[in-house]
């Protein structure tokens, strides 16, 4: 029997939910608060960019499922990423073959832990000798940089679970950006007839067994049988910008808090020529102390672009300032890296764009990683509430690519099975 659905969100997680549910036959209706879908993918194009950017996902990190079979569907290409990684430490250029310095020994290290623990507490046990000191600092500048994850709550088996698979795989890019994806998914809903309404913002839940009403901020009121939530993490976890559900789910509201989350701030930058060709001619990945400490190239495409990242525990201390004043201390990291005047880097910008999902009022934050207590929050909030409420998005996803779009879509796909097909 056709079954009524609301989805909340329009992101990765939500139009994959809202695609498999009105394939199947079921009324989808989706509620959005901002002006567009797409939620964490956001691809852009502003006046000075010679190609799009991407303020948000960005990559495809592996040979993904779902992602690929969608983008194989849509016809929309995808290319390798490739290029040369370097650390810069103190004005020095080495060049590096993994993302952490001693990768392999890391690796053989990680095997013989058989409990979780933190990520600080496996470097102490492993690691403390001083001759490890260039060790304990790339993995803390990976598990922060890559993964946002604070290493004095990080769960190491997850991490392991995730840098295992990540050191083999091949990256991506989609031509033309992640909004590619986005617009065949919205295009399919849309065929599929399901309704969509943006700058919808949800503020309640009102529930029973079967029935569910969506008070939106204008006091518009929807209904449906079941709702699909794809809120970001940094949502749940701030009461005051989560929904109010009547009547109240505090253990799911308990378990959210279980699941890190942290801001990422993205600088990309893009100038005259690019000028890191006469230091490096497969520019890749940059790695550095910077306060803009990791940077990457287009390569292998010749766009004078370059993006900057700050993610994790260091990005929290950026949450208040100005995208004026982060732009200075994005050319200040590159004057840095390179050896170069500031007043080179300026006359060589053309156009810049600071993204700082920190402070995004509909994510506020990045993407998620694990603690020692994120795998029992998540098995609960993968349970349906009485058949009725459902949760999904990347934060939601069991599986080795965590905080990936593909982790939002996975996550929408099996939240719209179990919708669809409760025990
Ligand atoms: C800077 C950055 C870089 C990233 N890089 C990569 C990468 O290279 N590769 C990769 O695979 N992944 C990357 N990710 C992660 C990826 O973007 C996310 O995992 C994925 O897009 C999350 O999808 P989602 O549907 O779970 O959530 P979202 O995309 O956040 O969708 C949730 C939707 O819910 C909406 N919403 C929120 N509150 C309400 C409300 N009250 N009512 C109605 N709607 C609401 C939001 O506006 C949003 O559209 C990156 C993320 C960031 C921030």
């Amino acid at each position: 029997m056709a079954t009524s659905v609301l989805i909340i969100g329009a992101g990765a997680a939500g139009l994959m939910a809202a695609r498999e549910l009105s394939a199947r036959g079921h009324a989808v209706t989706i509620l959005e608060a901002r002006h567009r879908a797409g939620g964490r993918m956001h691809t852009l194009q502003p006046l000075g960019y010679s190609i799009p950017i991407e303020t948000g996902a960005e990559f495809i990190h592996g040979k993904l499922p779902i992602t690929l079979q969608l983008l194989e569907e849509a016809g929309i290409i995808y290319t390798p990423v490739g290029g040369r990684m370097v650390e810069v430490e103190k004005g020095r250029w080495q060049r590096q073959h993994n993302f952490v310095d001693g990768w392999d020994t890391l690796m053989e290290r990680l095997q013989d832990v058989k409990e979780d623990i933190t990520v600080r507490e496996f470097l102490n046990r492993y690691f403390a000798a001083d001759r490890y000191e260039a060790l304990r600092r790339s993995v803390k500048r990976f598990a922060e940089g890559y993964d946002g994850a604070d290493i004095d709550r990080a769960s190491v088996l997850s991490l392991r679970e995730e840098w295992e698979q990540e050191d083999e795989e091949e990256q991506y890019h989609i031509m033309g950006g992640y909004e590619k994806l986005t617009d065949y998914l919205l295009t399919q809903c849309v065929r599929q007839r399901c309704l969509l309404y943006f700058n919808t913002p949800v503020q309640e839940i009102r529930w029973q067994q079967g029935t569910v009403e969506a008070v939106a901020s204008d006091g518009r009121v929807f209904m449906a049988n079941k709702v699909i939530l794809t809120l970001p993490l940094g949502l749940w976890q701030q009461e005051s910008s989560s929904i109010r559900f009547l009547p109240a789910i505090k253990d799911q509201m308990e378990a959210f808090r279980q699941i890190g989350f942290s801001p990422v701030i993205k600088a990309s930058l893009e100038f005259k020529q690019a000028f890191w060709l006469e230091y490096e001619k497969e520019l890749g990945f940059v790695f550095s102390e910077e306060i803009f400490p990791t940077w990457w190239t287009q390569h292998p495409h010749p766009a004078p672009l370059l993006t900057g990242w700050i993610n994790g525990p260091q990005a929290i201390s950026f949450t208040q300032t100005s995208p004026e004043k982060m732009l200075q201390y994005a050319l200040y990291s590159l004057a840095g890296i390179f050896g170069l005047p500031l007043i080179f880097l300026e006359q060589q910008l053309v156009a810049w764009q600071i993204t700082d999902w920190g402070t995004d009022p509909w994510a506020r934050g990045g993407y998620s990683w694990d603690t020692l207590t994120s795998k029992a929050a998540r098995q609960l909030l993968q349970q349906p509430v009485a058949n009725t409420l459902y949760f999904a998005g990347e934060a939601l996803y069991e599986g080795a690519s965590p905080g990936t779009v593909e982790a939002a879509l996975a996550s929408g796909l099996a939240a719209a099975r179990r919708a669809c097909d409760p025990l």
